[in-house]
Protein backbone atom coordinates (compact mmCIF):
# COMPACT_ATOMS: atom_id res chain seq x y z
CA UNK A 1 0.00 0.00 0.00
CA UNK A 2 1.21 3.62 -0.75
CA UNK A 3 3.31 5.56 1.70
CA UNK A 4 2.79 9.29 1.27
CA UNK A 5 5.31 12.33 1.30
CA UNK A 6 6.49 14.83 -0.15
CA UNK A 7 8.66 13.78 -1.81
CA UNK A 8 6.57 11.16 -3.48
CA UNK A 9 4.13 13.98 -4.44
CA UNK A 10 6.69 15.93 -6.19
CA UNK A 11 7.88 12.87 -8.22
CA UNK A 12 4.41 11.94 -8.79
CA UNK A 13 4.20 15.57 -10.30
CA UNK A 14 6.34 14.84 -12.81
CA UNK A 15 5.60 11.43 -14.09
CA UNK A 16 2.37 13.05 -14.47
CA UNK A 17 0.72 10.87 -11.41
CA UNK A 18 0.70 7.83 -12.69
CA UNK A 19 2.31 5.94 -10.07
CA UNK A 20 -0.42 5.87 -7.11
CA UNK A 21 -2.45 2.74 -6.42
CA UNK A 22 -5.59 2.75 -4.75
CA UNK A 23 -5.59 3.56 -0.78
CA UNK A 24 -7.11 0.58 0.35
CA UNK A 25 -7.75 -3.18 -1.17
CA UNK A 26 -10.88 -4.36 -2.40
CA UNK A 27 -11.34 -7.17 -0.39
CA UNK A 28 -14.01 -9.76 -1.63
CA UNK A 29 -16.16 -11.87 1.70
CA UNK A 30 -14.33 -14.69 2.87
CA UNK A 31 -16.61 -17.94 4.61
CA UNK A 32 -15.50 -16.71 7.93
CA UNK A 33 -13.76 -13.88 10.09
CA UNK A 34 -13.05 -13.76 13.92
CA UNK A 35 -14.66 -10.71 14.11
CA UNK A 36 -17.22 -8.64 11.28
CA UNK A 37 -18.25 -5.09 11.59
CA UNK A 38 -21.27 -4.13 10.26
CA UNK A 39 -20.57 -0.10 8.46
CA UNK A 40 -18.12 1.19 6.37
CA UNK A 41 -18.06 4.63 8.19
CA UNK A 42 -15.91 6.33 10.03
CA UNK A 43 -16.90 4.55 13.35
CA UNK A 44 -16.63 1.06 11.61
CA UNK A 45 -13.25 1.84 9.88
CA UNK A 46 -11.80 3.18 13.52
CA UNK A 47 -12.74 -0.12 15.33
CA UNK A 48 -11.43 -2.23 12.76
CA UNK A 49 -8.32 -0.24 12.86
CA UNK A 50 -7.92 -0.29 16.74
CA UNK A 51 -8.96 -4.12 16.98
CA UNK A 52 -5.33 -4.81 14.76
CA UNK A 53 -3.26 -1.90 16.14
CA UNK A 54 -3.87 -2.43 19.86
CA UNK A 55 -5.87 -5.58 20.27
CA UNK A 56 -3.90 -8.08 17.59
CA UNK A 57 -7.10 -8.99 16.30
CA UNK A 58 -6.50 -8.80 11.95
CA UNK A 59 -8.60 -11.52 11.08
CA UNK A 60 -11.62 -8.82 10.59
CA UNK A 61 -14.07 -7.92 7.75
CA UNK A 62 -16.18 -4.69 7.55
CA UNK A 63 -18.85 -4.71 5.45
CA UNK A 64 -20.72 -1.58 4.00
CA UNK A 65 -23.73 -1.50 2.04
CA UNK A 66 -22.38 1.09 -0.25
CA UNK A 67 -18.97 2.51 -0.31
CA UNK A 68 -16.71 3.90 2.28
CA UNK A 69 -17.81 6.99 3.88
CA UNK A 70 -20.62 7.65 1.98
CA UNK A 71 -23.27 7.42 5.24
CA UNK A 72 -23.21 10.11 8.10
CA UNK A 73 -19.36 10.16 7.55
CA UNK A 74 -19.02 12.13 4.72
CA UNK A 75 -22.09 14.05 5.25
CA UNK A 76 -21.46 15.56 8.34
CA UNK A 77 -19.81 19.44 8.74
CA UNK A 78 -16.56 17.72 10.14
CA UNK A 79 -16.49 19.95 13.49
CA UNK A 80 -14.05 18.35 16.24
CA UNK A 81 -14.14 19.43 19.29
CA UNK A 82 -14.89 18.21 23.12
CA UNK A 83 -16.75 21.52 25.35
CA UNK A 84 -19.26 18.89 27.10
CA UNK A 85 -20.59 19.07 30.63
CA UNK A 86 -21.39 15.66 32.27
CA UNK A 87 -18.18 13.86 33.61
CA UNK A 88 -18.63 11.18 31.60
CA UNK A 89 -19.10 12.78 28.27
CA UNK A 90 -16.34 15.50 29.09
CA UNK A 91 -13.95 12.61 29.59
CA UNK A 92 -14.88 10.74 26.36
CA UNK A 93 -14.99 13.51 24.21
CA UNK A 94 -11.52 14.91 25.63
CA UNK A 95 -9.96 11.21 24.65
CA UNK A 96 -11.56 11.61 21.31
CA UNK A 97 -9.70 14.94 20.79
CA UNK A 98 -6.28 13.97 22.19
CA UNK A 99 -6.66 10.44 19.61
CA UNK A 100 -7.68 13.11 16.87
CA UNK A 101 -4.36 15.23 17.58
CA UNK A 102 -2.04 12.92 17.03
CA UNK A 103 -4.17 10.79 14.24
CA UNK A 104 -1.95 11.68 11.07
CA UNK A 105 0.85 10.40 13.05
CA UNK A 106 -1.47 6.89 13.78
CA UNK A 107 -2.68 6.26 10.53
CA UNK A 108 0.03 7.46 8.13
CA UNK A 109 -2.48 10.19 6.13
CA UNK A 110 -3.15 13.41 6.23
CA UNK A 111 -6.42 14.06 8.21
CA UNK A 112 -6.05 17.64 7.48
CA UNK A 113 -7.22 18.68 11.30
CA UNK A 114 -7.35 21.99 11.95
CA UNK A 115 -7.50 23.44 15.36
CA UNK A 116 -8.83 26.74 14.56
CA UNK A 117 -11.10 26.77 17.33
CA UNK A 118 -14.62 26.50 18.36
CA UNK A 119 -16.84 29.29 19.26
CA UNK A 120 -20.29 29.39 21.23
CA UNK A 121 -22.13 32.82 21.32
CA UNK A 122 -24.15 33.40 23.84
CA UNK A 123 -27.17 36.29 24.03
CA UNK A 124 -28.30 36.59 27.59
CA UNK A 125 -27.62 36.30 31.33
CA UNK A 126 -29.09 32.60 31.48
CA UNK A 127 -26.72 31.45 28.41
CA UNK A 128 -23.92 33.26 29.95
CA UNK A 129 -24.58 31.39 33.45
CA UNK A 130 -25.06 27.93 31.35
CA UNK A 131 -21.94 28.42 29.30
CA UNK A 132 -20.21 29.31 32.11
CA UNK A 133 -20.73 26.36 33.95
CA UNK A 134 -20.27 24.23 31.07
CA UNK A 135 -16.52 25.67 30.43
CA UNK A 136 -16.18 25.41 34.46
CA UNK A 137 -16.57 21.33 34.20
CA UNK A 138 -14.29 21.20 31.01
CA UNK A 139 -11.91 22.93 33.07
CA UNK A 140 -12.19 21.14 36.58
CA UNK A 141 -11.21 17.62 33.88
CA UNK A 142 -8.09 19.70 32.19
CA UNK A 143 -9.88 20.44 29.07
CA UNK A 144 -9.20 24.05 28.01
CA UNK A 145 -12.02 26.59 27.61
CA UNK A 146 -11.93 30.23 27.95
CA UNK A 147 -15.24 32.55 28.23
CA UNK A 148 -14.70 36.03 26.01
CA UNK A 149 -16.56 39.16 25.69
CA UNK A 150 -17.55 40.76 22.97
CA UNK A 151 -14.44 42.57 22.31
CA UNK A 152 -13.33 39.02 22.13
CA UNK A 153 -15.56 38.16 19.76
CA UNK A 154 -15.25 40.68 17.25
CA UNK A 155 -11.32 39.70 17.59
CA UNK A 156 -11.85 36.35 16.81
CA UNK A 157 -14.76 36.85 13.65
CA UNK A 158 -15.36 40.28 12.94
CA UNK A 159 -17.38 39.55 9.98
CA UNK A 160 -20.48 38.37 12.99
CA UNK A 161 -23.04 40.90 13.48
CA UNK A 162 -22.60 41.64 17.51
CA UNK A 163 -26.14 43.68 17.65
CA UNK A 164 -28.29 42.06 15.48
CA UNK A 165 -31.62 42.36 15.42
CA UNK A 166 -32.60 39.04 16.98
CA UNK A 167 -30.40 38.88 20.27
CA UNK A 168 -27.28 41.24 20.62
CA UNK A 169 -23.96 38.94 21.23
CA UNK A 170 -22.75 39.49 24.76
CA UNK A 171 -19.75 36.65 24.22
CA UNK A 172 -19.15 33.00 24.09
CA UNK A 173 -17.59 29.98 25.19
CA UNK A 174 -14.33 29.30 23.38
CA UNK A 175 -12.34 26.02 22.72
CA UNK A 176 -9.21 26.97 21.18
CA UNK A 177 -8.53 23.20 20.55
CA UNK A 178 -11.80 22.90 18.35
CA UNK A 179 -11.61 22.89 15.30
CA UNK A 180 -12.34 20.88 12.29
CA UNK A 181 -11.49 17.85 9.94
CA UNK A 182 -12.14 17.12 6.58
CA UNK A 183 -14.55 13.92 6.12
CA UNK A 184 -13.62 12.32 3.35
CA UNK A 185 -9.62 12.24 4.36
CA UNK A 186 -10.99 10.68 7.80
CA UNK A 187 -12.87 7.82 6.47
CA UNK A 188 -10.00 7.51 3.71
CA UNK A 189 -7.03 7.15 6.75
CA UNK A 190 -8.81 4.97 8.66
CA UNK A 191 -9.67 2.71 5.60
CA UNK A 192 -6.34 2.64 4.57
CA UNK A 193 -4.71 2.36 7.86
CA UNK A 194 -6.82 -0.83 8.12
CA UNK A 195 -6.27 -2.36 5.48
CA UNK A 196 -2.46 -1.62 5.22
CA UNK A 197 -3.04 -4.13 9.10
CA UNK A 198 -4.44 -6.74 7.21
CA UNK A 199 -8.61 -5.69 7.62
CA UNK A 200 -10.64 -6.69 4.30
CA UNK A 201 -12.96 -3.52 3.40
CA UNK A 202 -15.92 -4.84 1.34
CA UNK A 203 -18.19 -2.72 -0.42
CA UNK A 204 -21.53 -3.00 -1.78
CA UNK A 205 -22.01 -5.79 0.83
CA UNK A 206 -25.30 -4.98 2.49
CA UNK A 207 -26.18 -7.41 5.69
CA UNK A 208 -29.76 -8.49 5.00
CA UNK A 209 -29.73 -10.94 8.70
CA UNK A 210 -27.84 -11.53 11.64
CA UNK A 211 -27.46 -15.08 12.37
CA UNK A 212 -28.25 -16.07 15.60
CA UNK A 213 -28.39 -19.35 17.60
CA UNK A 214 -29.38 -20.00 21.02
CA UNK A 215 -28.53 -16.47 22.28
CA UNK A 216 -25.35 -16.53 20.88
CA UNK A 217 -24.05 -14.28 17.42
CA UNK A 218 -22.95 -17.12 14.82
CA UNK A 219 -22.29 -14.40 11.64
CA UNK A 220 -24.13 -12.18 9.11
CA UNK A 221 -26.45 -12.79 6.24
CA UNK A 222 -25.76 -10.35 3.28
CA UNK A 223 -25.96 -9.57 -0.16
CA UNK A 224 -22.60 -11.20 -1.25
CA UNK A 225 -23.70 -14.72 0.62
CA UNK A 226 -23.42 -15.85 4.41
CA UNK A 227 -20.24 -14.99 6.57
CA UNK A 228 -19.46 -16.48 10.04
CA UNK A 229 -17.82 -14.78 12.89
CA UNK A 230 -17.59 -15.20 16.58
CA UNK A 231 -18.44 -11.36 16.82
CA UNK A 232 -20.38 -8.99 15.23
CA UNK A 233 -19.97 -5.09 16.05
CA UNK A 234 -22.67 -2.98 14.09
CA UNK A 235 -21.53 0.76 13.72
CA UNK A 236 -24.75 1.81 10.94
CA UNK A 237 -25.68 5.35 12.75
CA UNK A 238 -28.80 5.73 11.83
CA UNK A 239 -29.63 2.05 10.27
CA UNK A 240 -29.16 0.95 13.87
CA UNK A 241 -32.71 -0.10 15.13
CA UNK A 242 -33.32 -2.31 11.74
CA UNK A 243 -29.96 -4.11 12.60
CA UNK A 244 -31.00 -5.09 15.74
CA UNK A 245 -34.43 -5.84 14.89
CA UNK A 246 -32.67 -8.27 12.57
CA UNK A 247 -31.41 -9.93 15.78
CA UNK A 248 -34.81 -9.69 17.74
CA UNK A 249 -34.24 -6.66 19.93
CA UNK A 250 -35.42 -2.99 20.00
CA UNK A 251 -33.27 0.00 21.08
CA UNK A 252 -33.78 3.27 22.31
CA UNK A 253 -33.38 5.05 19.19
CA UNK A 254 -34.88 7.70 17.04
CA UNK A 255 -33.61 8.20 12.91
CA UNK A 256 -33.98 11.83 12.05
CA UNK A 257 -32.58 13.87 9.51
CA UNK A 258 -30.12 16.56 9.90
CA UNK A 259 -29.10 19.31 6.82
CA UNK A 260 -25.91 20.90 5.87
CA UNK A 261 -24.97 23.50 3.20
CA UNK A 262 -21.95 24.49 1.46
CA UNK A 263 -21.42 28.00 -0.36
CA UNK A 264 -19.70 29.02 -3.36
CA UNK A 265 -15.73 29.28 -2.31
CA UNK A 266 -14.50 32.31 -0.92
CA UNK A 267 -11.30 34.42 0.28
CA UNK A 268 -10.35 33.47 3.94
CA UNK A 269 -14.03 35.07 5.97
CA UNK A 270 -14.24 32.78 8.91
CA UNK A 271 -11.61 31.90 11.01
CA UNK A 272 -12.84 29.96 13.52
CA UNK A 273 -16.27 27.74 14.08
CA UNK A 274 -19.12 29.50 15.41
CA UNK A 275 -22.04 28.65 17.14
CA UNK A 276 -25.45 31.12 17.08
CA UNK A 277 -27.05 30.86 20.52
CA UNK A 278 -30.30 32.38 19.32
CA UNK A 279 -31.53 29.82 16.96
CA UNK A 280 -29.98 26.95 15.02
CA UNK A 281 -27.09 27.95 13.08
CA UNK A 282 -23.48 27.03 13.14
CA UNK A 283 -20.68 27.65 10.64
CA UNK A 284 -17.13 27.53 9.71
CA UNK A 285 -14.87 27.41 6.23
CA UNK A 286 -13.62 24.91 4.35
CA UNK A 287 -10.27 25.04 3.02
CA UNK A 288 -11.48 25.06 -0.52
CA UNK A 289 -12.81 28.36 0.62
CA UNK A 290 -16.86 26.95 0.70
CA UNK A 291 -18.69 28.18 3.85
CA UNK A 292 -19.97 24.85 5.44
CA UNK A 293 -23.11 25.76 7.64
CA UNK A 294 -26.00 23.79 9.40
CA UNK A 295 -28.62 24.34 11.92
CA UNK A 296 -31.01 21.61 14.17
CA UNK A 297 -32.79 18.90 12.89
CA UNK A 298 -35.92 18.46 10.65
CA UNK A 299 -37.79 17.21 13.33
CA UNK A 300 -39.75 14.22 12.22
CA UNK A 301 -38.41 10.83 11.83
CA UNK A 302 -36.94 9.72 8.10
CA UNK A 303 -33.90 7.65 6.68
CA UNK A 304 -34.28 9.85 3.50
CA UNK A 305 -31.07 11.39 2.70
CA UNK A 306 -32.20 14.72 1.58
CA UNK A 307 -34.20 17.45 3.64
CA UNK A 308 -37.02 19.79 4.12
CA UNK A 309 -37.36 23.69 2.93
CA UNK A 310 -38.72 24.67 6.07
CA UNK A 311 -35.19 24.01 8.09
CA UNK A 312 -32.90 25.04 5.79
CA UNK A 313 -35.01 28.68 5.49
CA UNK A 314 -34.50 28.69 9.24
CA UNK A 315 -30.72 27.83 8.69
CA UNK A 316 -30.25 31.22 6.05
CA UNK A 317 -32.52 33.08 7.95
CA UNK A 318 -30.43 33.04 11.06
CA UNK A 319 -27.63 32.62 9.07
CA UNK A 320 -28.01 36.15 7.76
CA UNK A 321 -29.19 37.59 11.08
CA UNK A 322 -25.70 36.22 12.52
CA UNK A 323 -23.69 37.43 9.98
CA UNK A 324 -25.84 39.75 7.06
CA UNK A 325 -22.93 39.79 4.36
CA UNK A 326 -24.00 36.01 3.51
CA UNK A 327 -27.12 37.63 2.42
CA UNK A 328 -24.89 38.13 -1.17
CA UNK A 329 -23.71 34.76 -1.29
CA UNK A 330 -25.41 31.65 -3.28
CA UNK A 331 -25.76 28.28 -1.61
CA UNK A 332 -24.70 25.85 -3.98
CA UNK A 333 -25.22 22.25 -2.48
CA UNK A 334 -27.44 21.11 0.32
CA UNK A 335 -27.98 17.30 1.54
CA UNK A 336 -28.65 15.37 4.50
CA UNK A 337 -27.75 12.57 6.73
CA UNK A 338 -30.28 9.96 8.73
CA UNK A 339 -29.16 10.81 12.44
CA UNK A 340 -29.20 7.51 15.31
CA UNK A 341 -30.71 10.27 17.96
CA UNK A 342 -31.01 8.86 21.60
CA UNK A 343 -33.66 10.31 24.38
CA UNK A 344 -30.59 11.81 26.62
CA UNK A 345 -28.36 12.83 23.34
CA UNK A 346 -25.33 10.62 24.72
CA UNK A 347 -24.09 7.20 22.89
CA UNK A 348 -24.09 3.53 23.08
CA UNK A 349 -20.78 1.76 23.25
CA UNK A 350 -21.51 -1.64 24.50
CA UNK A 351 -22.44 -5.30 24.11
CA UNK A 352 -26.28 -6.01 23.41
CA UNK A 353 -28.24 -8.71 24.58
CA UNK A 354 -26.99 -10.91 22.37
CA UNK A 355 -24.10 -12.75 23.09
CA UNK A 356 -21.03 -11.91 20.93
CA UNK A 357 -22.85 -8.50 19.45
CA UNK A 358 -21.68 -5.67 19.98
CA UNK A 359 -22.69 -1.68 18.66
CA UNK A 360 -21.42 1.67 18.95
CA UNK A 361 -24.22 3.95 18.32
CA UNK A 362 -26.73 7.10 19.12
CA UNK A 363 -24.48 9.67 18.09
CA UNK A 364 -27.17 11.69 17.56
CA UNK A 365 -25.84 14.54 15.49
CA UNK A 366 -22.64 14.67 17.16
CA UNK A 367 -20.88 11.36 16.09
CA UNK A 368 -18.06 12.88 13.76
CA UNK A 369 -16.01 14.20 16.64
CA UNK A 370 -16.20 10.82 18.49
CA UNK A 371 -14.52 8.93 15.78
CA UNK A 372 -11.78 7.60 16.52
CA UNK A 373 -12.53 7.38 20.64
CA UNK A 374 -16.04 5.28 19.26
CA UNK A 375 -13.79 3.13 17.36
CA UNK A 376 -10.99 2.56 20.47
CA UNK A 377 -13.92 1.73 22.71
CA UNK A 378 -15.76 -0.49 20.60
CA UNK A 379 -12.66 -2.04 19.59
CA UNK A 380 -11.80 -2.33 23.48
CA UNK A 381 -15.61 -3.73 24.28
CA UNK A 382 -15.14 -6.47 21.07
CA UNK A 383 -11.86 -7.66 21.94
CA UNK A 384 -12.10 -7.98 25.56
CA UNK A 385 -16.11 -8.14 25.89
CA UNK A 386 -16.50 -5.85 28.44
CA UNK A 387 -16.41 -1.71 28.30
CA UNK A 388 -13.54 0.42 29.01
CA UNK A 389 -14.00 2.90 31.67
CA UNK A 390 -14.78 5.41 29.21
CA UNK A 391 -17.57 3.91 27.76
CA UNK A 392 -18.48 2.04 30.87
CA UNK A 393 -21.77 4.55 31.27
CA UNK A 394 -22.77 4.26 27.47
CA UNK A 395 -25.01 0.97 27.82
CA UNK A 396 -28.57 0.36 26.62
CA UNK A 397 -30.14 -0.22 30.08
CA UNK A 398 -29.24 2.92 31.72
CA UNK A 399 -32.80 4.12 31.29
CA UNK A 400 -34.36 1.27 33.18
CA UNK A 401 -31.75 2.03 35.47
CA UNK A 402 -32.32 5.84 36.36
CA UNK A 403 -28.42 7.06 34.87
CA UNK A 404 -29.73 8.88 31.42
CA UNK A 405 -26.94 10.69 30.58
CA UNK A 406 -28.84 14.02 29.53
CA UNK A 407 -26.48 16.19 28.32
CA UNK A 408 -28.61 18.51 26.49
CA UNK A 409 -31.39 18.76 29.72
CA UNK A 410 -33.88 18.22 26.95
CA UNK A 411 -35.64 15.26 28.81
CA UNK A 412 -36.48 12.11 27.20
CA UNK A 413 -37.08 13.64 23.73
CA UNK A 414 -34.98 12.57 21.24
CA UNK A 415 -36.49 15.33 18.42
CA UNK A 416 -35.33 17.98 21.28
CA UNK A 417 -31.48 16.98 21.54
C1 LIG B 1 -25.48 17.26 8.15
C2 LIG B 1 -24.70 16.65 9.26
C3 LIG B 1 -23.79 17.41 9.97
C4 LIG B 1 -23.06 16.84 11.01
N1 LIG B 1 -22.10 17.60 11.60
C5 LIG B 1 -21.31 17.05 12.55
C6 LIG B 1 -20.24 17.78 13.08
O1 LIG B 1 -19.96 18.90 12.66
N2 LIG B 1 -19.49 17.23 14.07
C7 LIG B 1 -19.78 16.00 14.56
O2 LIG B 1 -19.11 15.55 15.48
N3 LIG B 1 -20.76 15.23 14.02
C8 LIG B 1 -21.54 15.73 13.02
N4 LIG B 1 -22.52 14.97 12.45
C9 LIG B 1 -22.75 13.61 12.93
C10 LIG B 1 -21.76 12.61 12.35
O3 LIG B 1 -21.67 12.76 10.96
C11 LIG B 1 -22.17 11.17 12.66
O4 LIG B 1 -22.55 11.03 14.01
C12 LIG B 1 -21.01 10.21 12.40
O5 LIG B 1 -20.39 10.49 11.18
C13 LIG B 1 -21.52 8.80 12.39
O6 LIG B 1 -20.52 7.96 11.88
P1 LIG B 1 -20.84 6.45 11.66
O7 LIG B 1 -19.62 5.80 11.15
O8 LIG B 1 -21.48 5.92 12.90
O9 LIG B 1 -22.02 6.46 10.59
P2 LIG B 1 -22.04 6.43 9.00
O10 LIG B 1 -20.93 7.21 8.40
O11 LIG B 1 -23.43 6.76 8.58
O12 LIG B 1 -21.70 4.92 8.70
C14 LIG B 1 -22.66 3.89 8.81
C15 LIG B 1 -22.52 3.03 7.59
O13 LIG B 1 -23.31 1.87 7.76
C16 LIG B 1 -23.74 1.48 6.48
N5 LIG B 1 -24.87 0.57 6.62
C17 LIG B 1 -26.11 0.84 7.06
N6 LIG B 1 -26.87 -0.26 7.03
C18 LIG B 1 -26.07 -1.26 6.56
C19 LIG B 1 -26.27 -2.63 6.29
N7 LIG B 1 -27.47 -3.24 6.49
N8 LIG B 1 -25.23 -3.38 5.82
C20 LIG B 1 -24.01 -2.80 5.61
N9 LIG B 1 -23.77 -1.49 5.83
C21 LIG B 1 -24.79 -0.74 6.30
C22 LIG B 1 -24.09 2.81 5.80
O14 LIG B 1 -24.12 2.69 4.39
C23 LIG B 1 -23.01 3.72 6.32
O15 LIG B 1 -21.93 3.86 5.41
C24 LIG B 1 -23.26 15.49 11.38
C25 LIG B 1 -24.18 14.72 10.66
C26 LIG B 1 -24.87 15.27 9.58
C27 LIG B 1 -25.80 14.41 8.80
Amino acid sequence: MPQYSAFRIFAEGLRGNTGWQPAWRKARPKPRYQVVIVGGGGHGLATAFYLAELHGIRDVAVVERGLVGQGNTGRNTTIVRSNYLLPENNRFYEHSLKLWEGLERSLGYNVMMSQRGVLNLFHNDAQKAAYTRRGNAMRLNGIDAELVDREGVRALCPIIDLDNGRYPVMGGLLQRRGGTAPHDAVAWGFAKAASDRGIDIIEHCEVTGLLVEGGAIRGVRTTRGEIAAAKVGLAVAGHTSTLTAMAGFDVPIETHLLQAFVSEGLKPLVDCVVTFGAGHFYISQSDKGGLVFGGGLDGYASYGQRGTLKEAEHVFATGCTMIPALKRLRALRSWAGVMDMTPDASPYVCRTPISGLYMTAGWSYGGFKATPASGWCHAWTIARDEPHALNAAFTLDRFREGRALDEKGAGPFPWLQ
